[in-house]
């Protein structure tokens, strides 16, 4: 029995091991994938074939750039995006934006959706159950094997709930339970910047570093980190609030109870105040248009921004920080003064130079982050949870 299961846990290490080199690595010859995990070359055989069975992985010609072997030639193998599908989930105070996202973080058919306000908690996971059944039987043709939500706000990993929160009025809220009695298919819950980073890990252009950050400049400022190649955990909650880190003591007062916090400075919500502008969308033409005070608001922020981050550097040695959210768009200034003036502050940063860049994945890296959370938990990593 116990040999049973142990060879049955094996077959789905080695097959999430294959998958995983496939995502990061792409088409991948039989040979090279039994170099890189050390296994030998009947074992990859017999796994890529239990994966071909599957679907989940098909062979896609010849692999260019490598030698034939004794005049066989190498055929490439591949992940098979259309066979596997979730559905992703980014929740905000104002909208639910879903959308279908394949194995290979394709995305389609992205619906946003208005979330009334002044819900409270009931209300809010009755109409977020009602949005997805509709979202699902309006999907009839796609077989979706999960569901990922990305969600604002603390989140308990372990107990699947979201954290009380003070902003709404709201109490923890057990929301994979709640919504786990309508829906079938496995539901993922995490908080939507630490969804964000992995989907930049899996499907973004950081997929071979070990080691970065991602900051997201929307509403609110958060953060993620890949350290060692993992999404970084610690505590109930996770971590990353990089909008409540101090940029001025005994500054503004931030809703989190402290002072001076990032997120009053440079955040969307903090910008559109000062600007009086009523959408980001505002804010975005008026910078377009070249408007002297809009963008003296954005160069301020970016160097607010700057600043923590700097610090942060210091401390953590990274060589990469990912942008992403509305403030990060290539329209504004605030990504180039961010890369200059976070290659010039940090002592580290001078001894090597930090790549800042905005995510390739653009808008959508909110429903890709959460449909990447059903990807990653519910098939890439499921063997290892
Ligand atoms: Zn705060």
């Amino acid at each position: 029995m116990l040999k049973g299961q142990n060879t049955t846990r094996t077959k789905q290490l080695n097959q999430s091991l294959v998958l995983k080199l496939l995502l990061q690595n792409g088409p991948m010859s039989r040979q090279q994938i039994s170099e890189i995990t050390d296994l030998t070359p009947a074992t990859i055989t017999y796994i890529s074939a239990e994966l071909i069975e599957q679907g989940l992985v098909m062979e896609k010609g010849d692999l260019q750039n490598t030698k034939p072997r004794a005049g066989r030639k190498s055929v490439a193998l591949d992940l098979n995006g259309d066979s596997y599908w979730v559905l992703g989930i980014n929740t905000s105070m104002e909208k639910l934006k879903m959308g279908l996202v394949n194995l290979k973080g394709m995305i389609t058919d992205v619906q946003s959706i208005p979330v009334p306000s002044k819900f409270n908690t009931e209300e809010f996971l009755s109409f977020l159950a009602k949005q997805i059944k509709m979202y699902l039987q309006a999907h009839p043709e796609v077989k979706v094997s999960g569901v990922g939500i990305g969600a604002l706000g603390a989140v308990d990993l372990e107990k699947g709930k979201l954290l009380g929160n003070d902003r709404l009025g709201w109490p923890d809220v057990d929301l994979i339970s709640y919504l786990q009695k309508e829906i079938t298919v496995p539901i993922f819950l995490d908080n939507n910047v630490s969804a964000m980073t992995l989907a930049e890990k899996m499907f973004g252009n950081s997929k071979q570093f070990t080691d970065f950050m991602c900051i997201y400049l929307g509403h609110r400022i958060g953060a993620g980190l890949v350290l060692k190649n993992e999404l970084y955990r610690n505590g109930r909650t996770g971590a990353g609030e990089f909008g409540h880190m101090t940029y001025m003591p005994e500054g503004r007062t931030c809703w989190c109870g402290n002072k001076g916090c990032l997120n009053q400075y440079a955040s969307e919500e903090a910008i559109l105040n000062e600007l009086q502008a009523t959408n980001v969308d505002e804010v975005l033409q008026r910078a377009v248009d070249g408007e002297v005070q809009t963008i003296n608001t954005l160069e301020k922020a970016a160097e607010c921004i700057s600043i923590v981050l700097s610090s942060f550097i210091n401390m953590v040695n990274l060589k990469k920080v990912v942008l992403c959210g509305t403030l990060s768009s290539f329209l504004l200034p605030v990504a180039d003064i961010i890369r200059k003036e976070v290659n010039q502050r940090p002592y580290l940063a001078r001894i090597d130079h930090i790549e800042i860049e905005s995510s390739k994945l653009g808008d959508n890296i909110e429903v890709i982050g959460a449909g990447g959370l059903a990807l990653w938990y519910g098939l890439y990593q499921k063997s290892q949870c």
